[in-house]
């Protein structure tokens, strides 16, 4: 059964967790969060220990054929455009070796012809002698066309449903197959039956009431452990960054209720993975990461090549699905567009550090072979 009927239902009908998540996402005194973030570490020290996953995503183009208000790489930017070659891919995934990361997130906005199947499962398997654990975060894709991407050796699927308002998100998707809503919400599933075993869904936090979002997100979250019991779950909560064009969140979202959120996730479902991004300044992601998160992304760059400088002799603008040069080439080097502004620009050497002065252990693969194998 498809999430879809179940979330349309959710104003009449919620499971009792459910009940128990609104109640936790409902307006707090300063006393009730208090108490609220007491349990969340508890729970976060029982069942994730004293450790903190650190994750870089490597994005490898920012084509893409939809327009999402508020996101830069939205078809109609005129932003500057490139596809790295799987060469240029191994020389930024080197890199992130080489700072000491294990798990890999392979990022691309959504163009079947730029950042095809295969494209994708050769990357993943060119990156696969240097990372122990690697994800994707592309176009959603139909189960058989994941299989080669799994096949290949990549075992994460992460894939946000921006919004859980059905209008809102029409409104925000304004054009290309990204504005079918269902089709959406099911690429986790059919992900998990291609046989992706580590799942990362989340919202982008400043669409709609972030309440009404997190009950979305949290019934997607419930629904998924259920239909995809052999996966593990993740949850990103996101909160809209400037991109081009300047798009402004609609609905605000402060600090202390993304706090909350935090809580709440961890106090539902003790056991799923909470992602942090470098989205958030480094004072609040270090307030932050003793609540209830257990991953972070560090050091990040939103741009395709753009932790070696990979690709700035391709760069391009993108005019209806054709490649266009760009005007100007005076022998600067010209990185391509990021997706989003990053808040948190410190290495990440300098997070770890924050991490291990905080009593936790920073983490840069998801298993140790040597563990598994004793
Ligand atoms: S959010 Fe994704 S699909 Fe939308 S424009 Fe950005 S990269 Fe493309």
């Amino acid at each position: 059964m498809s999430f879809a009927p179940l979330l349309d239902n959710l104003p009449l009908q919620k499971s009792r967790l459910l009940q128990r998540f609104e109640e936790l996402v409902s307006p707090k005194t300063d006393a009730e969060l208090e108490v609220m973030a007491r349990k969340s570490r508890v729970l976060t020290l029982q069942n994730f220990g004293r450790t903190m996953r650190l994750f870089a995503p490597l994005y490898l183009s920012n084509e893409c054929i939809n327009n999402c208000r508020y996101c830069g790489f939205s078809r109609d930017n005129p932003i500057l455009r490139v596809t790295l070659s799987i060469d240029q891919v191994i020389a930024e995934g080197r890199y992130l070796a080489s700072e000491g990361f294990r798990q890999s997130l392979l990022v691309a906005g959504g163009h079947p012809e730029f950042v095809s199947q295969t494209y994708l499962a050769d990357c993943v398997r060119a990156l696969a002698p240097e990372f122990s654990s690697i994800s994707i975060e592309v176009g959603p894709m139909e189960t058989p066309e994941y299989v080669p991407i799994v096949e290949a050796g990549a075992e994460g699927l992460v894939v946000y449903q921006e919004t859980y308002d059905r209008e809102i998100y029409t409104q925000m998707h304004t054009s290309g197959p990204k504005r079918d809503f269902n089709w959406r919400l099911d690429c986790p599933v059919r992900g998990y039956d291609a046989g992706f075993r580590r799942i990362g869904i989340g919202a982008l936090f400043g669409l709609a009431p972030w309440e009404q979002e997190a009950i979305g997100l949290a019934a997607h979250v419930e629904y998924l452990l259920r239909r995809c019991w052999q996966a593990q779950i993740t949850v990103s909560l996101p909160r809209l960054r400037p991109a081009a064009r300047e798009f402004k969140p609609v609905f605000s979202m402060s600090d202390r209720e993304l706090a909350q959120l935090i809580c709440a996730f961890r106090i539902a479902f003790p056991q799923v993975g909470i992602v942090l991004s470098t989205r958030e300044r480094a004072a609040l992601r270090d307030a932050l990461i003793s609540l209830g998160v257990t991953m972070m992304s560090a050091g990040s760059h939103t741009e395709p090549g753009g932790y070696t400088g990979q690709g700035v002799n391709e760069v391009h603008r993108t005019v209806r699905g054709r490649i266009q040069a760009p005007e100007f080439h005076n022998g600067e080097d010209i990185l391509a567009t990021g997706q989003f502004e990053i808040s948190d620009e410190r290495t990440p050497t300098e997070i770890a550090d924050v991490l291990r002065r905080r009593g936790l252990e920073p983490v840069w693969k998801d298993w140790d072979p040597a563990l598994l194998s004793s």
